[in-house]
């Protein structure tokens, strides 16, 4: 089999064009299709990337140009005229996102998805890039493509992948990197930034190793030879996409540890290793191990599958706990993030109207277009699937007293079904779930997998040491909670806060925000005659009795609008979950 030959340069930075030549041997006078994809994998939500393709040209041995139709928004076709012909075009990138691809004076960043044209016929056959920085001699190369034998670590040059999927799945950073190496069970780990930051390199190396050590541990296997973190840092930012040997990751500048306190643990560096933790766990789940629906993805249009729960829920269950397993946050610490991420299931209404399973079909919309009404009318697979996967745990725990927990069922699974790529589906996931409990579960299984009601896991918290409370809220504007007699204001509502007013983010439904005719984009600027911000609101509202009924004014647009707000106490629309017994509760974090 012939290879393709890919070639990229940064053309233009100021305007944010990279050059792609492609050639391919071909059979004269046969018919070739081009196409670019509608989405990627990892990222449910048809992006059109090939709206970025600028001047596309083909020509043909002697140079001279090759006729093509234009077929759909994202696919040309043409009768190949010689032997070989060379495909050329441009790329319009600048969007910062991990999905896409970026190109400034600083520095430059591709997935393949959104640069590489495939040529369907040829798409099982061997791809190889020429990568080249167009000039910015001192810039270097990140990706988990296969380096050629003559291109040096970070270095531009060839690189080489097995087929079209495989060049897609190695997103391409360049640029001057922040790189620290390290080794996790002999295989190279290659941590970049690619800007500067202020982060104390050796914590997160230590941090980030036992977080690989624990996955690899609890698979049995690393189905990788090297692997790379790619984060591009910036004032604020938070996102993340997983690939099979890399993933590319965006962070806040000051999200990372400072050296100058070295036993902080700061609330953003935990979410920055929850999220190392939850892309690098997908390596395995979703990206080898996957829904049978993704085999072979078809990248031209949606794709729909009912069980991102196991590949979000599970992935979501697992990045958090894993912290505490490897022994960077106290179990305490886990009960809390836990207590916020059960808070917000439990918290709105959208889980009366929608099950996991529902939830997972429509992230093409749903989710990933989520509009203010989120709260109130979906459930996220991520938040939820992780409350199943905790329910798949203690489940296993308890039939199997103690012998067996999830880690065993995703090892099955991984095993039967990760290892050689086959797919799964949701019964796959049931019988080995039976098995490790030794009874038909199924009837279980498939009530909350299907459930448009919260789970009741109070007593299976319960023995393994853990107070299951509903609470209330502990102040405006947050998820943080408290089991307290005390009145707690509520208005049902998260707002940000303007010089103006309280800007409303979400309104959750019935609430007393919602019955004062408040929506999203509103502006409350008084309550009781009185301006307010976060703090004035909370105070204001705290010296009303519960049900004295205050004037509110806000803006809607450029509409003033009068209505009556009730001062209300927090209902019990919250999770706490309160360490009792933590011997009990060691055997939960206890590694199968
Ligand atoms: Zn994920």
């Amino acid at each position: 089999m012939s290879t393709i030959e890919y070639r990229i340069t940064p053309e233009n930075l100021n305007s944010h064009l990279f050059r792609v030549d492609i050639k391919a041997d071909l059979t004269p006078n046969q018919t070739y299709t081009l196409s670019l994809p509608a989405w990627l994998p990892g990222s449910y939500m048809i992006r059109d990337f090939a709206k970025n393709i600028i001047d596309l040209a083909i020509r043909d041995e002697k140079d001279l140009p090759v006729s093509f139709t234009r077929v759909d928004k994202q696919t040309w076709r043409f009768i190949a005229p010689t032997a070989k012909v060379t495909i050329s075009y441009q790329v319009y990138a600048f969007d910062l996102s991990v999905r896409t691809a970026y190109l400034d004076s600083q520095r430059g960043f591709f997935n393949g998805s959104s640069t590489f044209l495939s040529i369907a016929e040829l798409a099982s056959q061997p791809c190889q890039v020429m990568i080249e920085l167009g000039g910015n001699d001192h810039w270097q190369v990140a990706t988990g493509l296969t380096r050629d034998e003559n291109t040096s670590l970070y270095s531009a040059g060839l690189y080489h992948a097995t087929d079209y999927q495989h060049l897609i799945d190695c997103p391409v950073a360049i640029g001057d990197f922040d790189v620290t190496e390290f080794d996790v069970n002999g295989i190279p780990h290659y941590l970049v930034f690619t800007s500067e930051h202020f982060g104390d390199r050796q914590r997160m190396v230590r941090d980030i190793s036992k977080l690989c050590q624990h996955h690899i541990e609890l698979f049995g296997e690393a189905p990788f030879s090297e692997y790379w973190f790619i984060t591009h840092l910036q004032a604020v930012g938070f996102g993340g996409l997983e690939h099979k040997n890399s993933t590319v990751l965006q962070a806040g500048r000051f999200d990372l540890p400072n050296p100058q306190y070295p036993e902080e643990l700061s609330e953003s560096y935990k979410t920055f290793l929850s999220l190392c933790s939850h892309e690098y766990f997908h390596a395995w789940n979703v990206c080898r191990l996957k829904p049978r629906e993704f085999i072979p993805y078809d990248l031209s249009q949606e794709v729909y599958t009912e069980q991102l729960w196991a590949f979000e829920g599970i992935t979501s269950y697992y990045d958090d706990f894993s912290l505490q397993r490897a022994g960077i946050i106290s179990i305490e610490e886990y009960l809390a993030i836990l207590s916020k991420g059960a808070t917000r299931v439990y918290r709105g209404p959208g889980e009366y109207k929608q099950s996991i399973v529902e939830s997972s079909f429509y992230a093409w919309t749903k989710f990933y277009q989520q509009g203010p009404d989120a709260a109130n009318n979906i459930v996220s697979y991520y938040t939820k699937g992780a409350l199943f996967a905790l329910w798949l745990d203690f489940t296993i725990r308890e039939m199997s007293s103690g012998q067996k927990s999830l880690d065993d069922l995703m090892r099955a699974m991984w095993q039967k079904f990760g290892r050689a790529e086959q797919g799964t589906t949701t019964q796959d996931y049931l019988e080995e779930f039976n098995k490790l409990c030794g009874q038909d579960m199924s009837e279980a299984f498939y009530e909350r997998l299907n459930a448009k009601a919260p789970y009741q896991l109070s007593d299976q918290f319960a023995k393994f040491g853990v107070r299951f409370s509903r609470a209330k809220f502990d102040k405006l504007n947050s998820l943080d909670t408290a089991v307290t007699n005390d009145i707690k204001p509520y208005i049902g509502a998260m707002f940000q806060q303007l010089p103006e007013g309280l800007k409303i983010t979400s309104v959750i439904e019935h609430s007393p925000a919602a019955n004062a005719g408040l929506a999203v984009n509103d502006v409350l600027i008084a309550v009781a005659g009185r301006k307010v911000n976060e703090t004035s609101l909370a105070k204001l509202l705290s010296h009303h009795p519960v049900g004295k009924r205050l004037s509110c004014y806000y803006f809607r647009d450029d509409l003033l609008i009068e209505s009556e707000l009730v001062v209300s106490d927090s209902p019990l629309a919250g999770v706490k979950l309160t360490l009792e017994n933590s011997d009990l509760a060691r055997a939960w974090f206890e590694l199968n």
